[in-house]
């Protein structure tokens, strides 16, 4: 039996969504709304004030105030900036239930999923980032003073970089809130974020959530938006820094759009990640890994293991191990308990996942199991893989972003590497071996941000993030995260 969404989260979604500005909640300019759909229905699910760049102006500016010197924020002391934080994820772990329904009606991800993992570790993240206001710390600077001459005390402070534009993507909407506004309050700065279209509701419910917790006015700003909202950020003069996570191809653009003032830019981007299964590992596993790293979350995770190596003498044994599980994932509506697997986020993903599949096809790749539309309604895809590749194909060489792995067999390890390194990605790897001695040869070749060994997708708060090559630019999570919302001074003293 399906579960029922709660009269309070009924009535939240129902109500017209307004931009927060300044601890306000206020429409857009324009006086404009956009609307978002169920994926799993395909119907209309809420209204959303359309910000545009007027709106964005407006936040940061109110974003620019609340960083004033003399500002409410600028003089909490670190301890009540990290008890504050620490608030907020109580506060998440308070609404789980509520904030699980809001992603899985807006994303289409199964309840029991969005609950256990985008919620659990929304409220880690912070709960992770409360620590660290009090332990941001810089360094005292033996100085030689070799031209000058003379005595001097030689110190680093670490400070935040200002207001910040963040941009976040739908796979993952609270979650990825998290990661950006995390490591924002922890540095001291003020933030002006835009939720992906398709998925503003949690990210609003947060902006309640925020106010609630006793966060001062125009310390975060949430920008909706359908068009421009974006680019007005990653152009603004008044922003610092500006954070993404999406698309490489919007990636590229941020940074052009960010030259205009030199803000700094860090940049979570797409991956085409390879997932490796050596033939001593524990092949239980190794399937195991190998399904939820290309499955999990319908397969819209930038990180995704969506080209799957394996070794030659076990490929036959892995593909059909990785095939019976996908036959056996139950697609369905995330209100549903016994569903595994949701729809797509939108008509615009399930075409192009569905066209990559089509293309893979029509240049000779062979679908071993799924490659087709699940269901008449919502954007289901079935869990599908393609054998028979070849490594200029398009479902090789590009991040299709759903359900489908490409399983390729290698008999050398060497050219296994190469093969693996042979993207223009570098954000995740995995490797399935007994080999204790081969997991870590590999894992130190594959050029990838993070690499997993006889596991997959395990993510955590202290652990960096973050992709090599287009996979974008800087980390986040852990303390590398920081790094991006802080100004290295030096400060200097003649003694
Ligand atoms: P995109 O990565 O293309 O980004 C859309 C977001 O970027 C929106 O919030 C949009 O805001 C903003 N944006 C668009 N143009 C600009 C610009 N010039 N400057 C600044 N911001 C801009 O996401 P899509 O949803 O279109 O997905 C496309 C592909 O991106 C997916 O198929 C997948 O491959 C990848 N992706 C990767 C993710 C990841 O985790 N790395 C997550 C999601 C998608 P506005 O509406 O205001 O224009």
């Amino acid at each position: 039996m399906e579960l029922q969404v709660e009269p309070g989260v009924e009535e939240f979604i129902r109500k017209e969504h307004r931009l927060l500005i300044d601890g306000e909640w206020v429409e857009a300019a324009s006086g404009r709304t956009f609307e978002t759909i169920n994926p799993a229905t395909e119907e209309h699910l809420a209204n959303v004030a359309w910000g545009e760049a007027e709106d964005v102006d407006r936040a940061v500016r109110a974003a620019r105030r609340a960083f004033a010197d003399d500002s409410p924020w600028r003089r909490m002391s670190l301890s009540d900036r990290g008890r504050l934080i620490y608030r907020i994820s109580e506060l998440i772990e308070e609404h789980a239930d509520e904030f699980a329904m809001l992603e899985t009606l807006d994303n289409g991800k199964p309840f029991a999923v969005a609950k256990a993992a985008d919620v659990a570790l929304a409220a880690d993240l912070f709960r992770y980032m409360a620590g660290w206001p009090t332990k941001i710390e810089g360094n005292t600077i033996p100085v030689s003073a070799v031209a000058t001459g003379g005595e001097f005390l030689g110190m680093t402070l670490k400070e935040p970089v200002g207001v910040v534009g963040q941009i976040i993507p739908w796979n993952f909407p609270l979650l990825m809130a998290a990661w950006k506004l995390g490591p924002v309050l922890a540095a001291g700065c003020t933030v002006v974020l835009k939720p992906a279209e398709q998925t503003p509701l949690s990210a609003l419910r947060l902006g309640e959530l925020l106010l609630e917790a006793g966060l001062p006015d125009g310390v975060v700003n949430i920008v909706t938006g359908f068009g421009d909202a974006g680019a007005a950020l990653a152009a603004h003069d008044d922003v610092d820094k500006v954070a993404f996570t999406g698309s490489t191809e919007v990636g590229k653009l941020i940074v052009k759009a960010a030259a205009g003032n030199l803000k700094k830019v860090t940049l979570e981007l797409g991956g085409k990640s390879p997932n490796v299964v050596f033939k001593d590992a524990d092949l239980e596993v190794a399937i195991s890994g190998a399904a939820n790293g290309i499955f999990f979350n319908h397969g819209q995770c930038c990180n995704a293991g969506s080209r799957l190596f394996v070794e030659r003498e076990v490929y036959d044994e892995v593909v059909e191990g990785v095939a019976e599980r996908a036959k056996n994932i139950r697609l369905g509506s995330g209100l549903d308990p016994e569903t595994e697997m949701g729809p797509l986020i939108s008509d615009e993903q399930f075409e192009k996942v569905l066209g990559y599949i089509e293309q893979g096809r029509e240049a000779g790749a062979e679908t071993y199991v799924g490659g087709g539309r699940a269901g008449s309604r919502g954007y289901f895809v079935e869990p599908t893989i393609l054998t028979n590749t070849s490594p200029e194909m398009s479902v090789v060489r590009e991040e299709i972003f759903g359900p489908v792995v490409v399983a390729i067999p290698f008999s050398d390890p060497e050219e296994l590497v190469a093969e693996a390194n042979d993207t223009r990605y570098g954000l995740a790897a995995g490797v399935f071996t007994r080999d204790i001695s081969k997991a870590y040869r590999t894992a130190k070749r594959l050029r990838a941000g993070t690499v997993w060994i006889n596991c997959y997708h395990v993510f955590d708060a202290a652990l960096p993030f973050g992709g090599y090559k287009e996979s974008g630019w800087g980390r986040e999570m852990g303390h590398d995260v920081l790094e991006n919302y802080l100004e290295t001074k030096s400060v200097v003293t003649a003694i």
